[in-house]
């Protein structure tokens, strides 16, 4: 089912956002913005921002954030189409749904996801109905899961027979599309077989609950086939891109402001049937930097509870740089040995298991204890090595302030000084340095573009702001007026000249410029975090502004902002290239070469000239 792309652009320019949420929550006026508290995490002080001009929301405490349609699908967990027509009827806007006799008009990502639907569906009903699922309840049966528990999370059982959902699909679905998913496998002799038979099965839900792929356990251990069998990748499906439960859980993470990480689905699916359900698990693959990004979008602390086993010990280890570069803080808990978070809960109840959450340690103390366990500090090398490798894990941190709070502790803790700490510090940073030039690895606070030295000075980072906001005006006549002058590469930093390439595409294409639509377009969720941001900045400019320009009605402020910021923008850029030259004509090595460069140099202080002229 889907709703033409003109007519939700119709109905989201004839809603008003604060219209809507106010059916749900008190709003106050503040300035240009509306404030109230945040419906998506506990808060008493609110930071719940809707912006009116813009038709946005955005939380300042937990980061949500988007257009009315998102907010409707947050609030009341409806899918997209829901809230539309959930829209749409308020509005008593009609809506007829495209391609129901159409399908090839379907994307082929829809088309993906119904297929996965459809599957998801016939394991469901099998595990619950049929008589071949008797095995499979049995299961979850001795696992503890109540029924309720498995319609939560669409938990399946693939029948034995070999060719069983081949055979249910053929005349329902198109074959091909189960096989670029990996439902179905095809043998040497063309014929089509299911691959997940005997399994039970965990769908693989994208954060917005689509089932994006599937999850296969074997029933008993055997030495002919793996325990697990995952979906391969797919247009919908990336497996370092997904956190299992993270549907389930984003809006529990976002109230209580922490997540808990476990390795497997049944601790996950364990831990949410005993109403612990801010986890996520990392499951299968080892936890990738596009997870934590993701994970990021809800919550940066995270409690770490993995197997208590040599495996879930390096699982932790690892997932602890990751999540330090990221900027985490990261506690861990402890289980007793052999025993897995959902054994645990399950033996022990809920409150045995806040208890554990509550001692969890940060991974500073986890790292030291198990050297320690380990016997590293008895004998004096082996101890000079653990504190090297305590060391290093501080060099993941991009917060100074907390490395040298940690410094501290390991200083006090070994009784070394803690010059000799920050030395060692200071050489593995530099070396970390040194190795990581790839553009990828830098995390630096703002990327740059191109890809050389340029200093960005806050005198930048005010001009590219304010370059940005006078986009998210939406005024056509100043976007304009600025690409008249500038292109989008002449924006250094790289969140910024994305946007302006995206305003620029868009400009040229539509002449026209609508600031919630477009945010919605963008899939970068780093930068659509940023614009929504900035569209609902506490300290908008556009308020500094009109201090500046008491009695000018707003388009009046703006354009002068915008010569402004022009004439300053450009003259930045002359002055960087003017220096460049000024370098060039010391090292110049020939006098052709001099006089040429100082003609440039001229060239350049006319041009300065002109913008004197030009912008008064
Ligand atoms: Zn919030």
């Amino acid at each position: 089912m889907r709703i033409p792309e003109n007519k939700i652009e119709e109905i989201r320019s004839a809603v008003n956002i604060v219209d809507i949420i106010s059916e749900f929550i008190n709003l106050r006026k503040r300035g240009k913005n509306f404030l109230g508290i945040c419906p998506f995490h506990n808060e008493k002080t609110p930071s719940f921002t809707v912006s009116e001009e813009k038709q946005i929301f955005h939380c300042f405490g937990c980061h949500s954030g988007g257009n009315v349609f998102k907010f409707l699908m947050e609030y009341e967990k409806i899918s997209f189409i829901e809230s539309v027509k959930s829209v749409a009827d308020r509005l008593g806007i009609q809506i007829e749904f495209e391609d129901q006799q159409n399908p090839e008009k379907q994307s082929e990502q829809e088309i993906l996801y119904d297929v996965n639907d459809f599957a998801a569906k016939y394991f469901s009903d099998i595990l619950l109905n049929e008589n071949e699922g008797e095995i499979g309840r049995k299961y979850f049966h001795r696992r503890k899961i109540k029924t309720q528990t498995i319609r939560a999370f669409g938990l399946g059982f693939a029948s034995f027979k070999r060719d069983a959902f081949v055979e249910f699909a053929k005349n329902r679905i198109d074959l091909e599309k189960a096989l670029q998913l990996g439902l179905i496998g095809k043998g040497n002799e063309g014929h089509l077989f299911d691959k997940f038979s005997g399994r039970i099965i965990f769908p693989i839900d994208s954060p917005n609950g689509r089932v994006v792929g599937f999850g296969g356990r074997i029933l008993e251990k055997s030495e002919y086939t793996a325990k697990y069998l995952n979906s391969p990748e797919s247009i919908i499906y990336t497996k370092g891109k997904v956190l299992y439960g993270l549907s389930h859980a984003k809006d529990e993470i976002r109230r209580l402001t922490k997540v808990i990480m476990v390795e497997g689905y049944m601790d996950l699916i364990s831990l949410f049937q005993n109403g612990i359900k801010n986890v996520v698990a990392v499951s299968g693959t080892a936890l990738t930097e596009d997870q934590v990004s993701l994970l990021s979008r809800y919550t940066k602390n995270v409690v770490l509870l993995f197997d208590a086993d040599i495996a879930g010990v390096k699982a932790s280890m690892r997932s602890i740089e990751i999540l330090l570069r990221k900027d985490f803080e990261i506690k861990i808990a402890s289980l007793p040995k052999g025993e897995d978070p959902d054994s645990y809960v399950n033996q022990f109840g809920r409150e045995k298991f806040d208890d554990l959450i509550k001692l969890s340690v940060s991974f500073h103390e986890y790292q030291t204890a198990l050297y320690e366990a380990e016997g590293y500090f008895t004998d004096s090398s082996r101890s000079a090595e653990a504190i090297r490798n305590l060391v290093k894990s501080l060099s993941f941190m991009e917060d100074e302030l907390k490395r040298n709070f940690y410094i501290k502790n390991i200083s006090k803790r070994f009784g070394l000084r803690e010059k000799l700490l920050e030395s060692e510090l200071d050489k593995i940073l530099m070396k970390e340095n040194r190795q990581d030039k790839s553009p990828k690895e830098k995390t630096q606070s703002y990327k740059v573009f191109p890809n050389k030295e340029i200093k960005i000075t806050p005198e930048v980072q005010f001009l590219e702001r304010d370059i940005i906001l006078l986009f998210l005006s939406g005024n056509i006549d100043l976007i304009k007026f600025i690409f008249n002058h500038i292109s989008p590469k002449d924006l250094i930093i790289e969140l910024n000249r994305k946007t302006a390439e995206l305003v620029f595409e868009e400009i040229n294409n539509k002449n026209s410029f609508e600031v919630a639509s477009v945010i919605d377009k963008i899939d970068d969720e780093e930068l659509k975090e940023y614009l929504h941001k900035l569209s609902i900045d506490k300290y908008s400019i556009s308020s500094s502004w009109e201090k500046l320009y008491p009695g000018k009605d707003n388009y009046s402020v703006l354009s002068k902002v915008c010569m402004d910021t022009m004439k300053k923008f450009r003259t930045v850029q002359i002055d960087n290239q003017i220096n460049d030259i000024l370098v060039q004509v010391k090292d110049a090595t020939s006098e052709d070469q001099g006089v040429e460069l100082l003609h440039i140099l001229n060239q350049y202080h006319a041009d300065k000239k002109r913008l004197n002229e030009e912008f008064i």
